[in-house]
Parts: structure tokens; C-alpha cells; sequence
């Protein structure tokens, strides 16, 4: 199912269509000499469009929450002397009202308030006759409806130039990314609004300097549309977001590396031995899907025999003892440890919720 939104393309003038469409600025505005010196730079490096956050929603209290609105006439400044598009995050409706009384020219919905339909919905209201484009940031949970509805809520109050943000999804604890991408969700959100555009933020996906490059290179890898990017001149002295920002020199030779592979084939020789390679893959499905299916009436079977023996349907030194085999397994086989666990614990909850049902029958 693909959902309608009204939408118009998500272009400005004067900036060409192709790929990757690039936002950087810093994290906050700090202080006008800091906003204008790095958008000066971004300028000369051809970055067309400045983003800073004016109010920045932390997750602490007592640290840096942005400069509030004496921040904006210095993205006014921005706009004016160096024609770049400006852009800041919303978190209600008095921002909106702000950022659009001072010719804030995109604003875009943070992590944190997209996971808050009250918020979004109060955003939404407040935005109702407004033509400025406005970005999505994904939620910090992982949830695609919840991301969809904020969509669903600005499409509703007439805002057409929407795109997504895919900033990453919190996690607990400590993980090599600061929030883990989980790409199949922007993935799922493009099936389900083909026509929506995304942007990739790799700065707070990261939360570090090293990776930037390798998750910006896999969004281009995946089609997406553009990349924010957090850039300060600098980026040691930022108040927030110190250690994920780079200097609009490293964000120009970062964007030089980047790869920018065609999305459409239009050469028959490629479509055909594309073509080829594919139908080997939904043979090799289709044994899969005969495989399971013989898989779950073997463990339909077992069902049937711990019903009658009265025996608890997990075991748990046998599901122990299957997995770590599995995972030796696969490692002969090229496969990871990763794949391999998350493989066998969906085949696992598919036997289990096979043999509950056969328990309660
Ligand atoms: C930001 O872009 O600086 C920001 C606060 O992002 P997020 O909402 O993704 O945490
Ligand atoms: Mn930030």
C-alpha cells in the first residue's frame, strides 16, 4: 500500500536537480561571527543551502538549548549577503511563527518532536497557508506509521514540499553508531511515499568525524536524495555536537569522494544480464519459501507431540545449542554472525507462534 500525499517537488531555484541535494551548517547558531564566517566558507565550497539550529532540544537540562530568536536575523544576514536558501528546526508553534516572520526559507521537524503528534499536529496548524517547504526528521523510535503520520499531518494542513530526514534510531546503551540507521526503515518509508525525497543526515547517525564518508556513500548507494551535514568552522570550539562536525573544507573533499552511481538502466545489456541474475534469485526464493514451509510442518509436528506429552514448547539449551551451531555455520559459509541471529530468531518466533497455536487448539 502507497499512501497519497499531495506533493510538489522538492527543488529550489538555482540549485541543479541532481543528486545529492546538500544542507550543511552548524548544529547551533552561536553567535553571528560563527554563522557568517561558516556559511562564508560553505558559500565558497557552492553549498547552497545553510541550516542552524536557533532552539535545540536537549536531552539534558543545563546544557546549551540554542540562542533562541536573536539568532534569526543572522540567518537573515545569511540569506541576504550570500544568497544561500536558509533553514532551522521547529519545535512548535511560536517557532514557526518566528522562523517565518524572519524569511527563514526551510524548516524542518527534529527527532525528538516528530515522535509527538500533539507537537507535529501544532506545527501542522500553525504552518496552515504557508508555502515553505518543511523536513521530516525520522522519530527516535524506530516506528515508519508515526514518521508517516507526521507527513500525513502537514500534507493535511497544505503543506506540498515535504521531504524526509533519516537521522538514525536511539538505542540503548553504547553502539558504534550514535543512532543506529536501521536503513530498512527509510527504505520501507520510500516504498510507502515513492515520490517523497530523503534525506540522509550521517552527522547525527555518527555522532563522530570517521564514519561521515562510508554512511553518506550508502545512502547514495540507496538512491536517497540528499545529505545534511553538520559543518562549523570550528568544529572543536561548537557548543553542540563538538565531536560529529567537520570544517566546510572537509565537507567539500568529503562530497568530491562521494560515488554517484545511476539509479535507471538504460542500457539493454546491463537490463538483461540484470535481468538474468534477478530470476536466479526468485528461484533461489522460491526454495527458500519450499524450505520453510517443510521447516514449519516439522515443527507443527513437534507441537502436536509436546501437547500431547505435556512438554513446554521452548526448550532452552536446545534453542542455545541450535543457534550457536547456525552461527558457526554460516560464518563457513560467508554469512555473519548478525544475519544469521536475526535470521534464526524470526524462524524461531515463526515455530513458536506455529506451536502455541497448536497448544491452544
Ligand atoms: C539537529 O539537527 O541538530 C538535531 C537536533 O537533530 P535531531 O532532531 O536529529 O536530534
Ligand atoms: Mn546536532
Amino acid at each position: 500500500m502507497s499512501i497519497e500525499l499531495q506533493l510538489i517537488p522538492f527543488e529550489f531555484e538555482g540549485i541543479p536537480k541532481e543528486r545529492p541535494l546538500v544542507m550543511a551548517g552548524p548544529c547551533s547558531a552561536e553567535s553571528e561571527e560563527q554563522v557568517l564566517l561558516t556559511a562564508h566558507r560553505l558559500h565558497n565550497h557552492g553549498i547552497k543551502i545553510f541550516r542552524a539550529g536557533i532552539w535545540k532540544p536537549r536531552t539534558r537540562p543545563n546544557t546549551f538549548e540554542g540562542v533562541g530568536r536573536i539568532g534569526l536575523p543572522w540567518l537573515k544576514r545569511v540569506k541576504n549577503e550570500l544568497g544561500m536558501y536558509t533553514a532551522t528546526e521547529v519545535a512548535n508553534a511560536s517557532h514557526v511563527y518566528e522562523s517565518l516572520k524572519h524569511g527563514v526559507d526551510i524548516l524542518w521537524i527534529g527527532a525528538r518532536t516528530t515522535a509527538n503528534p500533539f507537537a507535529v499536529q501544532e506545527i501542522a496548524d500553525a504552518l496552515k497557508g504557508a508555502s515553505v517547504p518543511v523536513l521530516v526528521k525520522n522519530p527516535v523510535n524506530p516506528d515508519v506509521e508515526l514518521w508517516i503520520g507526521a507527513f500525513e499531518r502537514l500534507n493535511q494542513a497544505g503543506i506540498q514540499k515535504l521531504a524526509a530526514i533519516h537521522r538514525g534510531f536511539s538505542d540503548y546503551g553504547k553502539t558504534f553508531y550514535r543512532n543506529n540507521p536501521q536503513w530498512q526503515i527509510p527504505i520501507e518509508l520510500r516504498r510507502r511515499i515513492p515520490r517523497l525525497p530523503i534525506i540522509t543526515d550521517p552527522s547525527h547517525i555518527c555522532g563522530n568525524r570517521d564514519m561521515l564518508l562510508e554512511v553518506s556513500q550508502e545512502a547514495m548507494d540507496l538512491n536517497f536524495d540528499g545529505l545534511i551535514v553538520e559543518s562549523h568552522y570550528d568544529p572543536d570550539k561548537a557548543v553542540s555536537d563538538a565531536k560529529q562536525q567537520i570544517t566546510p573544507d572537509e565537507l567539500n573533499s568529503m562530497l568530491h569522494q562521494l560515488v554517484l552511481r545511476k539509479a535507471n538502466i538504460d542500457n539493454t545489456v546491463i537490463q538483461h544480464t540484470l535481468e538474468d541474475l534477478r530470476n536466479q534469485i526468485d528461484a533461489f526464493d522460491d526454495k527458500l519459501l519450499e524450505v520453510l514451509q517443510k521447516r514449519m510442518q516439522i515443527a507443527d509436528r513437534i507441537g502436536q507431540y509436546k501437547k500431547t506429552n505435556n512438554i513446554t514448547i521452548l526448550q532452552s539449551g536446545r534453542w542455545n545449542q541450535l543457534l550457536t551451531k547456525r552461527i558457526e555455520e554460516g560464518l563457513r559459509k560467508g554469512l555473519s554472525e548478525d544475519f544469521v541471529t536475526k535470521l534464526f530468531r524470526a524462524i524461531h518466533q515463526e515455530s513458536i507462534n506455529h506451536q502455541t497455536r497448536i497448544m491452544n487448539e
